[in-house]
């Protein structure tokens, strides 16, 4: 290991245990199948680090002996992380899984002391930690789908079947698998609700990425967390690379400050691209560096085929890299390429206004369209600046005040859009001095309306009644949007979708696109009630 960059300075279990692991479990599947199951680099790493333990660890203890709560490994696609955690659940299901004290000089630990009679035998160093099994091990396997579940579970039954663990474990059912101290492992789904988390000793949640709160997942993942803890016992969590606009239960473990979680996640820097193919040949060799059964050739293949279709997700599952969405809403070099900073809208010209706000984190900012010409400008945009704490900064609301009474005093405004979320107050006050049907409250959280806004602004930026003044802080925010597909369709089939910053709490705004997209659903709205023929045939 010292060779691979790994450095091992703790009292840790995982040496027995990947022994252990080789004495007893078979390769499930492939050219090496029933060969003794060897951890490559990256999987003794894992197994070291999960089984680290404390050096001020009694005998007795159980989570709490080891210096790790739970592990994370996030790994690309068929890196071998699923018969990786087959071993584990042997491990965990008759192996010596649990801490026994440290070693005396010339301590063994000999199988037919724990009721294996393979004859398999490890000498410890002195001061080595010691293990021994669980008196009654329950594991779930647990993933979103029973696909998922039975990608650990099919390499889990040859594993003991073909090997030597089929003397301690004569029958592995089709559905669970019973063990001989009275334990069990089971797989389950977020179906399962009654059985999740009861009494469970050990619990490998996989493809955690797609563990969302809209699925369920987070709450299966955090009542299976209180069951471990009720009894001693640890999670693992697998997954690919994740979305970071989803806010899985792999990307909140990640993200989370706990230091008592193990983490291996190996990222390609940077500065290499994924679309260029040179450089995504290098990020394959540093990504699967350790899984020497993975053909770079073949990955290739796989990833170029879905790099035509869903390009996010192709980095994300071969790349391992955490990348958004479907990626960009909006092309943002057709955006630039509408610039028209020579354009001033005159006085008195009928317009509408778009309006999104916010507090504190975000920024809030006012952007007209003129209705003849479709021609959007930012009028303004308020950010906290980088250097002060969200603690210390407010939107000054009186500013934002004085320039929107500006606007509808230079302009014939026709209506203002504005999402009312933390704006209530300041939109009464609004529609009070500028009239009912002048200001309007826009909720940008309605699904399919925000949608068909979201639609119509992509079109329009192929269209040709568009264009912006090209300010510097509309084009980013514009860049910033990503796009997130929702379960409804359109007339065509086609997936529908919205805009959402990349991640929850990114520094990355997209409010200035998001009045942008308002403004333009009035203009569109004031094209429809003949606003713009008419030019100058109402009043203000
Ligand atoms: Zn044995």
């Amino acid at each position: 290991m010292a060779d691979s960059g790994y450095v091992v300075d703790f009292p840790t279990l995982g040496f027995l245990a990947a022994d252990w692991v080789a004495a007893h479990c078979v390769v499930p599947d492939g050219m090496n199948r029933d060969d003794p199951f060897m951890y490559s680099d990256w999987q003794l790493w894992d197994v070291v680090n999960h089984y680290r333990v404390k050096p001020t660890a009694k005998v007795g203890e159980l989570a709490t002996a080891f210096h790790n709560r739970r592990s994370q490994t996030v790994r690309p696609q068929k890196s071998g992380k699923s018969p990786f955690v087959a071993s584990v659940v042997c491990l965990e299901a008759v192996g010596p899984a649990l801490f026994a004290g440290f070693a005396r000089r010339g301590e063994r630990y000999v199988c037919s002391d724990h009721g294996c009679y393979c004859g398999w035998e490890y000498d410890y160093q002195p001061g080595e930690p010691t293990g021994m099994a669980w008196p009654t091990p329950l594991i779930q396997i647990t993933a979103f789908s029973e696909e998922q579940t039975d990608n650990i579970y099919d390499a889990l039954r040859p594993m003991i079947d073909r090997g030597p663990l089929h003397a301690l474990i004569p029958k592995t059912g089709e559905e669970f698998i019973r063990l001989p101290n009275g334990g069990r492992i089971d797989t389950v789904t977020s179906n399962a609700q009654s059985r999740l988390g009861a009494r469970v000793t050990f619990v490998p949640q996989d493809e955690t990425g797609i563990w969302l709160k809209q699925n369920g997942m987070i709450k299966v993942a955090e009542t299976q967390r209180r069951g471990l803890a009720g009894m001693g016992g640890r999670a693992w969590e697998t997954s690919n690379a994740w979305n970071p606009a989803e806010d899985s239960v792999a990307q909140r473990t990640f993200e989370s400050r706990a230091k008592d979680i193990f983490r291996d996640f190996p990222t390609p820097p940077a500065s290499l691209s994924y679309r260029n193919k040179a450089e995504r040949r290098k990020i394959h060799r540093l990504v699967y560096a350790g899984s020497p059964w993975a053909n770079i050739d073949s990955i290739e293949a796989e990833a170029f085929e879905l790099l035509e279709k869903d390009p996010a997700q192709a980095e994300r599952f071969f790349g391992n890299r955490v990348v958004s969405g479907s990626g960009a809403a909006f092309d943002i070099e057709q955006f630039n390429s509408l610039a028209r900073p020579d354009i001033t809208v005159s006085r008195r010209s009928p317009i509408v206004l778009g309006f999104d706000g916010s507090r504190f984190a975000d920024s809030t900012a006012l952007v007209a369209c003129e209705i003849t010409t479709g021609h959007i400008w930012t009028i303004a945009v308020w950010e906290r600046p980088d250097d002060v704490s969200e603690d210390d900064w407010e939107v000054p609301e009186d500013e934002v005040d004085a320039f929107v009474d500006d606007a509808f005093k230079t302009y014939k405004v026709w209506r203002m859009y504005a999402d009312p979320f933390y704006w209530e107050s300041a939109l009464s006050r609004w529609s009070a001095k500028y009239g009912v049907k002048t200001v309007f409250a826009w909720h940008t959280n309605r699904p399919r309306q925000m949608a068909e806004a979201c639609r119509a602004f992509d079109t329009a930026l192929r269209g040709e009644d568009f264009t912006h003044d090209g300010s510097e802080v509309m084009a980013s925010h514009v860049g910033h949007a990503c796009r997130r597909d929702l379960t409804i369709r359109d007339d065509t089939g086609k997936p529908m979708w919205i805009i959402q910053k990349e991640r929850r709490m990114s520094p990355k705004k997209i409010d200035a696109c998001m009045a942008a997209i308002l403004a333009w659903v009035a203009r569109t709205d004031a094209v429809k009630a003949g606003i713009g023929r008419k030019h100058y045939a109402y009043t203000a």
